[in-house]
């Protein structure tokens, strides 16, 4: 059976693919998934769009006026989705006049960064096809965060992903262990917990308890 879909926005039933269908047949069961359909979520994302662009904008004039590191950082932050080569030339810019500016290596590295996750990476706006993120220099990056900041969980998760694309497995179980000693963070010991199953390390986790699965992880390598 087909699946299908009510639109949030026009009311109207697509597919999964998102492709408005015709549903006055009564061909397909009782609708319970609600989403978007193709043309409501382009407009949604057009506005979205004209709401970063002009977010930008003014930051882009902003450090016209009064360039520093942070004036710059602020452009590439905002420009990560929009345009994520022009936020990695903000992010450089800001890192060349602080070199200490610990979130503008952790979001370079995140541009950077080759493990697949939602959208604002380099290879989204790759014209030719090929792909310019780089595992490297997204280690690089949160390595740097890592010997500024020492206790910053998200920078060893981080790179624990970029480790294990690159097939550095058991150095990948380190950092990920490292930020689970490190954090309380619910959402980023669920992914090492999700991440520990996916590696074939075995997870039991029958009372949600993640302290004494990445304990019997540990034990296990
Ligand atoms: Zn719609």
């Amino acid at each position: 059976m087909c699946e299908v879909s009510k639109c949030k926005v026009c009311g109207r039933t697509h597919n999964s693919r998102g492709d408005v269908i015709d549903n006055t047949d009564g061909e397909y069961p009782e609708i319970t998934i609600v989403g978007y359909c193709n043309e409501c979520w382009a407009k949604i994302e057009a506005e979205r769009d004209a709401e970063e662009k002009a977010k930008l904008d003014a930051l882009e004039e902003a450090v016209k006026l009064n360039p520093t590191a942070e004036t710059y950082y602020n452009c590439g932050y905002e420009a990560r989705r929009l345009d994520a080569y022009k936020a990695l030339a903000y992010f450089n810019k800001a890192i060349e006049l602080d070199p200490g500016y610990v979130e503008a290596y952790f979001q370079r590295g995140l541009l950077y960064r080759e493990s697949p996750e939602y959208s604002g990476r380099l290879d989204d706006k790759a014209e030719d096809g090929r792909p310019v993120t780089d595992a490297k220099k997204a280690i690089a990056d949160f390595t740097k965060v890592i010997q500024l900041e020492p206790d910053n969980a998200c920078a060893y998760y981080r790179r624990g992903g970029e480790l294990d694309t690159l097939g550095r497995r058991k150095e990948a179980i380190e950092d990920m262990q490292k930020a689970f000693d490190l954090d309380g963070d619910d959402y980023i010991n669920e992914e090492i917990v999700w991440l520990f199953t996916r590696w074939g390390i075995p997870v039991e986790d029958p009372e949600g308890n993640y302290a004494e699965v990445i304990k019997a992880a540990r034990n296990i390598n």
